[in-house]
């Protein structure tokens, strides 16, 4: 029986042609030459005016929060049930994360729950599309308007998400993108910033290259004190084959994800929403059980173990692993009972419906277990 892992990259000939190209001839003058290509296929590909490729989406989460300003003693909002690297570039710039709860169906962070959170001190809160689920960006954008706080949008899961005609990330101040190998595509490590405001995208990249402004003519001449988050040419190579190929690896993420709804339909369990406004990207298909059946999240990886396929655990509340850390204000009852019904289901570019099959499978026999029967 063949491994079934949770994603993998989908690696082409056009990935190793414009990789061996990148790493034979594009040295020199022509170092930059598939880092401009790169952004300019994937600002295309999103809709937006500017973008900056970075080594990783946690660096480009830190430049922007840095060029709005976020500093000591700030505090930034974003949903409980996330993976760190949304959280973290917040405490490198000395401000703390507010965590507030997640919408039952969306699993993104719950609208309504945000105003009793935000102070004087809040300069920013962080949408992230959790799964490729949409976050409520209108409802966001009016808070956001009437509290005078930026809405950036952490994209990194939402390749393909689109949210009332617009791609996510496009919406927000600004977008961030990660293509770590896990992805829907990847550059190896690697992430993109993006933003239609110009002022913002010259701060960002005078940022991102250790302070030095792009009209700065004196070598090695800081104008202030910036980071170090360039991608390199080799890996905005691949880059280039991935966005040329965006097309057919959302469409397949998307037919994993019908396969999975199809055969699934008839168990006690609710997949990715999709509505008419928000179409997901489908990055990760994820099942929560219905919570009057009994489930115990250990057994289905057991099962999975025993069946050579990778188990992944939905994101536990940011306020339970690192307790203390981060900044709650009120209760999020639905983050914790969320997440220890939840399951990531494996999907990657090459799946096929019969390894599909062998998922699905493995989640009947768990539900119908003896263990887990109410
Ligand atoms: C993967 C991911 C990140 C981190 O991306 P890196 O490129 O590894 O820094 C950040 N936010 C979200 C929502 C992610 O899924």
């Amino acid at each position: 029986m063949n491994r079934i892992y949770y994603t993998r990259p989908s690696i082409t000939q056009k990935e190793i042609d414009y990789a061996t190209d990148a790493v034979t001839f594009g040295w020199g003058d022509r170092c930059y030459e598939y880092i401009v290509k790169f952004e300019e296929l994937f600002k295309n590909h999103l809709g937006v005016d500017y973008a900056i490729a970075t080594s990783s989406c946690t660096g480009a989460i830190h430049l922007g929060l840095a060029a709005l300003g976020v500093g000591l003693g700030d505090e930034v909002i974003l949903a409980d049930i996330n993976w760190i690297a949304s959280a973290a570039p917040i405490t490198y710039l000395g401000a703390k994360p507010v965590l507030v709860d997640v919408d039952k169906d969306s699993w993104c962070i719950d609208y309504k729950k945000i105003e009793e959170a935000i102070t004087e001190k809040t300069k920013a809160i962080i949408a992230v599309h959790i799964y490729g689920n949409l976050c409520d960006m209108d409802e966001l954008i009016k808070i956001g308007e009437k509290h005078n706080i930026p809405i950036i949008e952490d994209s990194a899961e939402a390749i393909g998400s689109v949210y009332k005609g617009k791609k996510a990330g496009s919406i927000g101040e600004f977008g961030t993108f990660s293509f770590h190998g896990t992805k829907t595509i990847t550059t190896g490590e690697g992430g993109m910033f993006v933003t239609n405001d110009k002022a913002l995208y010259e701060k960002v990249l005078t940022l991102s290259n250790h302070g030095r402004s792009k009209t700065q003519t004196k070598q090695f001449w800081p104008d202030m004190v910036g980071f170090k988050y360039k991608m390199s040419n080799v890996q905005a190579a691949i880059g280039c084959a991935q966005v040329e190929r965006i097309d057919g690896l959302i469409d397949k993420k998307r037919q994993i994800f019908k396969w999975y709804e199809a055969k699934l339909k008839s168990l006690p369990v609710k997949l990715n929403p999709e509505n008419e406004d928000c179409h997901p990207g489908y990055w990760m298909p994820t099942m929560v059980i219905d919570e009057n059946v009994k489930f115990d999240r250990e057994i289905l990886l057991k099962e999975f173990k025993d069946n050579n396929i990778d188990g992944r655990v939905f994101f536990w509340p940011l306020s339970m692993v690192r307790e203390g850390d981060f900044i709650q204000r009120n209760p999020n009852p639905v983050a914790y009972s969320l997440y220890k019904r939840a399951m990531n289901l494996p999907s990657y570019n090459d799946m096929a419906e019969d390894e599909v099959d062998r998922v699905v499978k493995c989640v009947k026999s768990t539900l119908y277990c003896r263990d887990n029967r109410a």
